[in-house]
Protein backbone atom coordinates (compact mmCIF):
# COMPACT_ATOMS: atom_id res chain seq x y z
CA UNK A 1 0.00 0.00 0.00
CA UNK A 2 1.60 3.34 -0.97
CA UNK A 3 1.71 5.73 2.15
CA UNK A 4 -0.17 8.95 1.79
CA UNK A 5 2.09 11.76 2.97
CA UNK A 6 1.60 14.90 4.45
CA UNK A 7 3.72 17.91 4.32
CA UNK A 8 3.97 20.52 6.66
CA UNK A 9 6.44 23.18 5.66
CA UNK A 10 6.69 22.14 2.21
CA UNK A 11 8.15 25.34 0.46
CA UNK A 12 11.04 25.72 2.89
CA UNK A 13 14.07 23.44 2.31
CA UNK A 14 13.26 20.53 4.12
CA UNK A 15 10.20 20.39 2.40
CA UNK A 16 11.93 20.12 -0.97
CA UNK A 17 14.42 17.86 0.33
CA UNK A 18 11.70 15.17 1.05
CA UNK A 19 9.43 16.18 -2.26
CA UNK A 20 12.85 15.02 -4.30
CA UNK A 21 12.86 11.87 -2.23
CA UNK A 22 8.85 11.09 -2.59
CA UNK A 23 9.32 12.18 -6.24
CA UNK A 24 11.77 9.32 -7.23
CA UNK A 25 8.52 6.44 -5.78
CA UNK A 26 5.49 7.12 -7.06
CA UNK A 27 4.69 3.39 -6.42
CA UNK A 28 5.32 4.35 -2.61
CA UNK A 29 4.05 7.41 -1.68
CA UNK A 30 1.39 9.74 -2.85
CA UNK A 31 0.75 13.36 -1.24
CA UNK A 32 -2.02 13.97 0.55
CA UNK A 33 -1.87 17.58 2.03
CA UNK A 34 1.03 20.44 1.88
CA UNK A 35 1.17 23.45 3.84
CA UNK A 36 3.28 26.88 3.99
CA UNK A 37 3.21 29.71 5.67
CA UNK A 38 2.70 32.61 2.93
CA UNK A 39 3.91 31.37 -0.46
CA UNK A 40 1.62 30.86 -2.53
CA UNK A 41 3.19 30.93 -5.83
CA UNK A 42 5.65 27.87 -5.12
CA UNK A 43 2.35 26.08 -3.14
CA UNK A 44 0.64 26.30 -6.70
CA UNK A 45 3.54 25.12 -8.26
CA UNK A 46 3.80 22.30 -5.77
CA UNK A 47 -0.33 21.56 -6.35
CA UNK A 48 -0.11 21.42 -10.04
CA UNK A 49 2.45 18.63 -9.62
CA UNK A 50 1.46 16.49 -6.97
CA UNK A 51 -2.02 17.40 -6.96
CA UNK A 52 -2.82 17.02 -2.97
CA UNK A 53 -6.20 16.59 -2.11
CA UNK A 54 -5.37 20.01 0.70
CA UNK A 55 -2.94 22.71 0.87
CA UNK A 56 -3.11 24.88 3.79
CA UNK A 57 -1.23 28.32 3.68
CA UNK A 58 -1.13 30.57 6.42
CA UNK A 59 -2.53 34.16 5.02
CA UNK A 60 -6.12 33.97 4.12
CA UNK A 61 -5.72 36.32 1.49
CA UNK A 62 -2.79 33.99 0.40
CA UNK A 63 -5.16 31.33 0.31
CA UNK A 64 -8.39 32.91 -1.39
CA UNK A 65 -6.08 33.65 -4.44
CA UNK A 66 -4.67 30.16 -4.35
CA UNK A 67 -7.62 28.44 -4.45
CA UNK A 68 -8.79 30.60 -7.45
CA UNK A 69 -5.65 29.57 -9.19
CA UNK A 70 -6.23 25.80 -8.25
CA UNK A 71 -9.87 26.37 -9.25
CA UNK A 72 -8.61 27.98 -12.73
CA UNK A 73 -6.17 25.05 -13.54
CA UNK A 74 -8.90 22.64 -12.47
CA UNK A 75 -6.24 21.03 -10.01
CA UNK A 76 -8.21 19.22 -7.35
CA UNK A 77 -6.92 20.66 -4.33
CA UNK A 78 -9.10 22.21 -1.71
CA UNK A 79 -7.42 25.26 0.20
CA UNK A 80 -7.48 25.94 3.63
CA UNK A 81 -6.10 28.94 5.99
CA UNK A 82 -4.75 29.63 9.08
CA UNK A 83 -4.03 28.19 12.28
CA UNK A 84 -6.98 25.59 11.50
CA UNK A 85 -6.22 24.69 8.17
CA UNK A 86 -2.34 23.72 9.20
CA UNK A 87 -4.62 21.63 11.98
CA UNK A 88 -6.89 20.19 9.30
CA UNK A 89 -4.03 19.10 7.62
CA UNK A 90 -1.54 17.83 10.00
CA UNK A 91 -4.67 15.64 11.05
CA UNK A 92 -5.90 14.88 7.48
CA UNK A 93 -7.89 11.44 8.00
CA UNK A 94 -6.53 10.07 4.40
CA UNK A 95 -2.89 10.67 5.12
CA UNK A 96 -0.73 8.19 7.64
CA UNK A 97 2.55 9.98 7.70
CA UNK A 98 3.19 13.47 8.47
CA UNK A 99 6.44 15.25 7.80
CA UNK A 100 6.76 18.11 10.36
CA UNK A 101 9.00 20.24 9.09
CA UNK A 102 7.53 24.20 9.42
CA UNK A 103 10.23 26.23 11.52
CA UNK A 104 10.14 27.17 14.89
CA UNK A 105 7.55 27.40 17.83
CA UNK A 106 5.07 28.09 14.94
CA UNK A 107 4.70 24.33 14.00
CA UNK A 108 3.86 23.10 17.71
CA UNK A 109 0.23 23.37 17.27
CA UNK A 110 -0.15 21.02 14.27
CA UNK A 111 2.56 18.95 15.36
CA UNK A 112 1.03 17.55 18.71
CA UNK A 113 -2.66 17.15 16.32
CA UNK A 114 -0.46 14.90 14.30
CA UNK A 115 0.57 12.93 17.63
CA UNK A 116 -2.87 13.34 19.32
CA UNK A 117 -4.22 11.70 16.04
CA UNK A 118 -2.15 8.64 15.82
CA UNK A 119 0.63 9.63 12.54
CA UNK A 120 3.82 8.60 12.05
CA UNK A 121 5.26 11.55 12.47
CA UNK A 122 8.84 12.39 10.17
CA UNK A 123 10.23 15.11 12.80
CA UNK A 124 12.33 17.99 11.46
CA UNK A 125 10.75 20.91 13.40
CA UNK A 126 13.28 20.45 16.43
CA UNK A 127 11.80 23.43 17.77
CA UNK A 128 8.32 21.64 18.67
CA UNK A 129 10.00 18.87 20.58
CA UNK A 130 12.27 21.32 22.73
CA UNK A 131 9.51 23.21 23.63
CA UNK A 132 6.73 20.54 23.85
CA UNK A 133 9.15 17.83 25.69
CA UNK A 134 6.85 15.82 27.88
CA UNK A 135 3.37 16.89 26.75
CA UNK A 136 4.54 16.15 23.26
CA UNK A 137 6.15 12.68 23.96
CA UNK A 138 2.78 11.91 26.05
CA UNK A 139 0.82 12.85 23.26
CA UNK A 140 2.71 10.73 20.87
CA UNK A 141 1.86 7.46 23.21
CA UNK A 142 -1.57 8.16 24.11
CA UNK A 143 -1.99 8.88 20.71
CA UNK A 144 -0.73 5.88 19.48
CA UNK A 145 1.61 8.12 16.92
CA UNK A 146 5.20 6.58 16.00
CA UNK A 147 8.29 9.10 16.06
CA UNK A 148 10.75 9.72 13.63
CA UNK A 149 13.65 11.74 13.42
CA UNK A 150 14.86 13.30 10.54
CA UNK A 151 17.06 15.94 11.86
CA UNK A 152 20.38 14.09 10.91
CA UNK A 153 22.29 13.73 13.77
CA UNK A 154 19.37 11.70 15.13
CA UNK A 155 18.02 10.58 12.31
CA UNK A 156 21.68 8.71 12.49
CA UNK A 157 21.64 8.18 16.27
CA UNK A 158 18.24 6.09 15.97
CA UNK A 159 19.88 3.81 12.84
CA UNK A 160 22.56 3.30 15.70
CA UNK A 161 20.54 2.25 18.41
CA UNK A 162 19.10 -0.98 18.70
CA UNK A 163 14.75 -1.44 17.84
CA UNK A 164 13.26 0.37 20.94
CA UNK A 165 9.68 -1.51 21.40
CA UNK A 166 7.08 0.68 21.07
CA UNK A 167 5.86 3.43 23.60
CA UNK A 168 9.47 2.45 25.12
CA UNK A 169 10.09 5.70 26.47
CA UNK A 170 12.82 3.72 28.90
CA UNK A 171 16.76 4.63 28.53
CA UNK A 172 18.46 2.15 25.58
CA UNK A 173 19.77 -0.72 27.06
CA UNK A 174 23.67 -0.90 27.15
CA UNK A 175 24.37 2.63 25.93
CA UNK A 176 26.88 4.80 27.72
CA UNK A 177 26.53 8.40 25.97
CA UNK A 178 25.71 9.70 22.03
CA UNK A 179 27.96 11.95 21.23
CA UNK A 180 25.79 14.52 18.93
CA UNK A 181 27.89 15.61 15.96
CA UNK A 182 28.28 19.32 15.28
CA UNK A 183 29.82 21.16 12.20
CA UNK A 184 30.54 24.30 14.00
CA UNK A 185 29.19 26.44 11.32
CA UNK A 186 30.81 28.94 9.44
CA UNK A 187 32.76 30.31 12.35
CA UNK A 188 34.14 27.66 15.11
CA UNK A 189 37.21 27.48 13.12
CA UNK A 190 37.63 30.99 12.92
CA UNK A 191 38.33 32.70 16.31
CA UNK A 192 39.93 35.67 14.77
CA UNK A 193 35.69 36.61 13.48
CA UNK A 194 34.63 38.99 15.71
CA UNK A 195 30.82 37.97 16.76
CA UNK A 196 29.63 42.25 17.50
CA UNK A 197 30.23 42.96 13.27
CA UNK A 198 29.47 39.60 11.26
CA UNK A 199 26.62 40.25 8.60
CA UNK A 200 23.32 37.82 8.03
CA UNK A 201 25.03 36.30 4.97
CA UNK A 202 27.86 35.84 6.60
CA UNK A 203 26.21 33.93 9.41
CA UNK A 204 24.43 32.31 6.94
CA UNK A 205 27.09 31.14 4.57
CA UNK A 206 27.26 27.73 6.27
CA UNK A 207 30.10 25.03 5.27
CA UNK A 208 28.95 21.98 4.89
CA UNK A 209 24.74 22.37 4.48
CA UNK A 210 22.14 24.38 2.61
CA UNK A 211 19.24 24.92 4.86
CA UNK A 212 16.34 27.25 5.38
CA UNK A 213 18.04 31.12 7.18
CA UNK A 214 16.63 30.45 10.72
CA UNK A 215 18.64 26.85 11.38
CA UNK A 216 21.57 28.27 9.55
CA UNK A 217 22.31 31.53 12.32
CA UNK A 218 21.37 28.65 14.81
CA UNK A 219 24.19 26.87 13.79
CA UNK A 220 26.37 29.58 13.25
CA UNK A 221 26.31 30.21 17.22
CA UNK A 222 25.69 26.46 17.86
CA UNK A 223 22.23 27.24 19.64
CA UNK A 224 21.28 24.51 16.84
CA UNK A 225 23.25 21.90 18.30
CA UNK A 226 22.02 23.24 21.79
CA UNK A 227 18.31 22.51 21.14
CA UNK A 228 19.13 19.05 19.42
CA UNK A 229 20.42 18.14 23.25
CA UNK A 230 17.12 19.07 24.51
CA UNK A 231 15.53 17.02 21.24
CA UNK A 232 18.07 14.00 21.92
CA UNK A 233 17.13 14.03 25.85
CA UNK A 234 13.11 13.76 24.51
CA UNK A 235 13.96 11.34 21.75
CA UNK A 236 15.95 8.76 23.73
CA UNK A 237 15.24 8.86 26.51
CA UNK A 238 19.27 9.76 27.72
CA UNK A 239 20.00 12.40 30.74
CA UNK A 240 21.82 15.38 29.48
CA UNK A 241 24.81 13.57 30.95
CA UNK A 242 24.92 10.71 28.95
CA UNK A 243 24.56 13.48 25.50
CA UNK A 244 27.85 15.03 23.96
CA UNK A 245 28.60 17.36 21.70
CA UNK A 246 31.80 16.68 19.28
CA UNK A 247 32.49 19.41 16.51
CA UNK A 248 33.40 17.55 13.13
CA UNK A 249 33.73 20.14 10.92
CA UNK A 250 33.37 17.49 7.45
CA UNK A 251 29.87 16.24 8.66
CA UNK A 252 29.97 13.23 7.22
CA UNK A 253 29.41 11.66 10.37
CA UNK A 254 25.95 12.67 11.76
CA UNK A 255 26.60 11.29 15.10
CA UNK A 256 27.66 8.36 17.40
CA UNK A 257 26.45 6.03 19.87
CA UNK A 258 28.66 4.45 22.73
CA UNK A 259 28.09 1.51 24.14
CA UNK A 260 29.15 -0.04 27.63
CA UNK A 261 31.29 -2.69 25.72
CA UNK A 262 33.98 0.34 24.05
CA UNK A 263 32.22 -0.38 21.07
CA UNK A 264 30.83 3.24 19.06
CA UNK A 265 28.90 3.02 16.11
CA UNK A 266 28.51 5.61 13.58
CA UNK A 267 25.89 6.51 10.40
CA UNK A 268 28.14 8.19 7.91
CA UNK A 269 26.58 9.73 4.97
CA UNK A 270 27.16 13.12 2.61
CA UNK A 271 25.64 15.78 4.15
CA UNK A 272 22.43 15.69 2.65
CA UNK A 273 18.79 15.36 3.87
CA UNK A 274 17.68 13.24 1.53
CA UNK A 275 19.54 10.33 3.22
CA UNK A 276 17.71 11.02 6.72
CA UNK A 277 14.48 11.75 4.82
CA UNK A 278 14.54 8.88 2.77
CA UNK A 279 15.48 6.45 5.80
CA UNK A 280 12.28 7.74 7.77
CA UNK A 281 10.19 7.70 4.99
CA UNK A 282 10.60 3.78 4.09
CA UNK A 283 11.87 2.60 7.14
CA UNK A 284 12.35 -0.65 7.87
CA UNK A 285 12.79 -0.92 4.33
CA UNK A 286 15.87 1.22 2.29
CA UNK A 287 15.14 3.35 -0.68
CA UNK A 288 16.88 5.37 -3.15
CA UNK A 289 17.17 8.57 -2.10
CA UNK A 290 19.04 10.99 -5.09
CA UNK A 291 22.06 11.20 -2.91
CA UNK A 292 25.77 9.85 -4.16
CA UNK A 293 27.46 7.04 -2.74
CA UNK A 294 29.73 7.89 -0.05
CA UNK A 295 33.23 6.97 -1.54
CA UNK A 296 35.26 6.35 1.39
CA UNK A 297 38.35 6.06 -0.05
CA UNK A 298 38.27 9.82 -1.32
CA UNK A 299 37.37 10.84 2.41
CA UNK A 300 40.31 13.19 3.23
CA UNK A 301 40.18 13.44 7.04
CA UNK A 302 37.60 12.67 9.59
CA UNK A 303 38.36 14.95 12.40
CA UNK A 304 36.81 15.07 16.16
CA UNK A 305 37.19 17.87 18.67
CA UNK A 306 35.76 19.63 21.62
CA UNK A 307 33.44 22.82 21.19
CA UNK A 308 34.66 26.02 22.22
CA UNK A 309 31.97 26.39 24.73
CA UNK A 310 33.07 29.78 25.59
CA UNK A 311 32.76 31.63 22.46
CA UNK A 312 29.60 29.17 21.75
CA UNK A 313 27.89 30.28 25.21
CA UNK A 314 23.86 28.59 23.79
CA UNK A 315 25.73 25.19 24.24
CA UNK A 316 25.38 25.67 27.31
CA UNK A 317 22.41 28.21 27.47
CA UNK A 318 20.36 24.60 26.30
CA UNK A 319 21.82 22.00 28.70
CA UNK A 320 21.27 25.01 31.25
CA UNK A 321 17.60 25.02 30.38
CA UNK A 322 17.58 21.29 30.51
CA UNK A 323 18.40 20.78 34.14
CA UNK A 324 15.93 23.60 35.09
CA UNK A 325 12.46 22.96 34.56
CA UNK A 326 9.73 22.57 31.63
CA UNK A 327 9.76 26.20 31.06
CA UNK A 328 13.57 27.10 30.83
CA UNK A 329 13.35 25.22 27.05
CA UNK A 330 10.39 26.90 25.96
CA UNK A 331 11.98 30.33 27.23
CA UNK A 332 15.19 29.83 25.62
CA UNK A 333 13.88 28.84 22.22
CA UNK A 334 11.18 32.14 22.04
CA UNK A 335 14.24 34.02 23.07
CA UNK A 336 16.42 32.71 20.31
CA UNK A 337 13.92 32.64 17.69
CA UNK A 338 13.37 36.59 18.28
CA UNK A 339 16.67 37.19 19.16
CA UNK A 340 17.44 35.30 15.49
CA UNK A 341 14.60 37.33 13.42
CA UNK A 342 16.14 40.43 14.68
CA UNK A 343 19.46 39.92 13.73
CA UNK A 344 18.47 38.62 10.31
CA UNK A 345 16.79 41.73 10.29
CA UNK A 346 19.37 44.25 10.67
CA UNK A 347 18.23 45.26 14.18
CA UNK A 348 20.82 43.05 16.47
CA UNK A 349 23.90 42.26 16.36
CA UNK A 350 25.21 38.42 16.26
CA UNK A 351 26.24 38.47 19.52
CA UNK A 352 23.35 40.07 21.11
CA UNK A 353 21.91 36.23 20.31
CA UNK A 354 23.44 34.63 23.83
CA UNK A 355 23.40 37.62 25.56
CA UNK A 356 19.27 38.14 24.93
CA UNK A 357 18.75 34.31 25.59
CA UNK A 358 20.56 34.40 28.66
CA UNK A 359 18.86 37.29 29.97
CA UNK A 360 14.99 35.97 29.25
CA UNK A 361 15.87 32.91 30.23
CA UNK A 362 17.32 34.36 33.87
CA UNK A 363 13.38 36.63 34.07
CA UNK A 364 11.33 34.01 32.68
CA UNK A 365 7.76 33.02 33.71
CA UNK A 366 8.26 29.70 35.72
CA UNK A 367 4.74 28.05 35.69
CA UNK A 368 4.64 24.01 35.62
CA UNK A 369 3.58 23.03 32.02
CA UNK A 370 0.29 20.84 31.91
CA UNK A 371 -1.35 21.69 28.61
CA UNK A 372 0.15 23.46 25.56
CA UNK A 373 -1.70 26.47 26.29
CA UNK A 374 0.96 27.15 29.20
CA UNK A 375 3.81 26.15 26.48
CA UNK A 376 2.34 28.80 24.55
CA UNK A 377 2.09 31.27 27.42
CA UNK A 378 5.53 31.25 28.66
CA UNK A 379 6.46 31.32 24.79
CA UNK A 380 4.91 34.77 24.81
CA UNK A 381 6.08 35.95 27.74
CA UNK A 382 9.73 35.10 27.00
CA UNK A 383 9.22 36.94 23.14
CA UNK A 384 7.93 39.98 24.87
CA UNK A 385 11.27 39.79 27.51
CA UNK A 386 13.17 39.42 24.33
CA UNK A 387 11.47 42.05 22.37
CA UNK A 388 11.89 44.68 25.28
CA UNK A 389 15.90 43.37 25.95
CA UNK A 390 16.15 44.33 22.35
CA UNK A 391 14.03 47.71 22.03
CA UNK A 392 16.40 48.91 25.24
CA UNK A 393 19.32 47.80 24.15
CA UNK A 394 21.99 49.94 23.47
CA UNK A 395 23.41 47.81 20.60
CA UNK A 396 20.68 47.37 17.73
CA UNK A 397 20.31 50.95 16.42
CA UNK A 398 24.05 51.42 17.07
CA UNK A 399 24.87 48.58 15.14
CA UNK A 400 22.75 49.06 12.31
CA UNK A 401 23.98 52.75 12.30
CA UNK A 402 27.63 52.04 12.85
CA UNK A 403 27.73 49.05 9.94
CA UNK A 404 28.53 51.20 7.08
CA UNK A 405 28.80 48.52 4.15
CA UNK A 406 30.11 45.55 5.91
CA UNK A 407 31.97 42.97 3.95
CA UNK A 408 29.63 40.25 3.39
CA UNK A 409 31.98 37.20 2.61
CA UNK A 410 34.65 36.27 5.13
CA UNK A 411 38.18 35.45 3.80
CA UNK A 412 37.95 31.72 2.36
CA UNK A 413 38.05 28.76 4.89
CA UNK A 414 40.43 26.23 4.77
CA UNK A 415 39.98 24.31 1.11
CA UNK A 416 38.55 20.81 3.62
CA UNK A 417 35.64 22.03 3.87
P1 LIG B 1 12.80 26.91 5.82
O1 LIG B 1 12.82 28.30 6.36
O2 LIG B 1 13.52 26.61 4.56
O3 LIG B 1 11.27 26.44 5.63
C1 LIG B 1 10.33 26.64 6.64
C2 LIG B 1 8.97 26.16 6.19
O4 LIG B 1 8.05 26.40 7.27
C3 LIG B 1 8.40 26.89 4.97
O5 LIG B 1 7.67 25.99 4.17
C4 LIG B 1 7.45 27.92 5.59
O6 LIG B 1 6.37 28.25 4.72
C5 LIG B 1 6.94 27.16 6.79
N1 LIG B 1 6.50 28.05 7.87
C6 LIG B 1 7.24 28.99 8.50
N2 LIG B 1 6.50 29.60 9.43
C7 LIG B 1 5.26 29.05 9.38
C8 LIG B 1 4.05 29.28 10.06
N3 LIG B 1 3.94 30.23 11.00
N4 LIG B 1 2.97 28.52 9.73
C9 LIG B 1 3.06 27.57 8.77
N5 LIG B 1 4.19 27.32 8.08
C10 LIG B 1 5.26 28.05 8.38
O7 LIG B 1 13.32 25.98 7.02
P2 LIG B 1 14.05 24.55 6.91
O8 LIG B 1 15.51 24.74 6.80
O9 LIG B 1 13.34 23.69 5.92
O10 LIG B 1 13.79 23.99 8.38
C11 LIG B 1 12.52 23.51 8.78
C12 LIG B 1 12.66 22.80 10.12
O11 LIG B 1 13.49 21.66 9.96
C13 LIG B 1 13.31 23.65 11.21
O12 LIG B 1 12.73 23.34 12.44
C14 LIG B 1 14.76 23.20 11.20
O13 LIG B 1 15.39 23.34 12.45
C15 LIG B 1 14.60 21.73 10.84
N6 LIG B 1 15.77 21.13 10.20
C16 LIG B 1 16.19 21.62 9.00
C17 LIG B 1 17.30 21.06 8.37
C18 LIG B 1 17.76 21.54 7.01
O14 LIG B 1 18.69 20.95 6.46
N7 LIG B 1 17.18 22.55 6.42
C19 LIG B 1 18.00 20.02 9.00
C20 LIG B 1 17.54 19.54 10.23
C21 LIG B 1 16.41 20.11 10.82
MG1 LIG C 1 20.70 18.61 12.90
Amino acid sequence: MRRAVTLLGATGSIGASALDVIARHPDRFTVAALAAHRNGDRLAELCRRFRPALAAIGDAQAARALARTLAAEAVPTRVVAGADGLIEAATLPGADTVLAAIVGAAGLPATLAAAQAGKRILLANKEALVIGGALFMAAVAAGGATLLPIDSEHNAVGQCLPPQPRGDAAPPAGVRRIMLTASGGPFHPRPDVDFDSVTPVQACAHPTWTMGRKISVDSATMMNKGLEVIEAHWLFGLPAAAIDVVVHRQSIVHSLVEYVDGSVLAQLSHPDMRTPIAQALAAPERIESGVAALDVARLSALTFEAPDRRRFPCIDLAYAALAADAAAPIALNAANEVAVAAFLNGDARFSDIPRICERVLERRDTRPVAALADALAIDAHARSLAQALLATSDSPKTFVAARAAPPDTLAPLSPDL
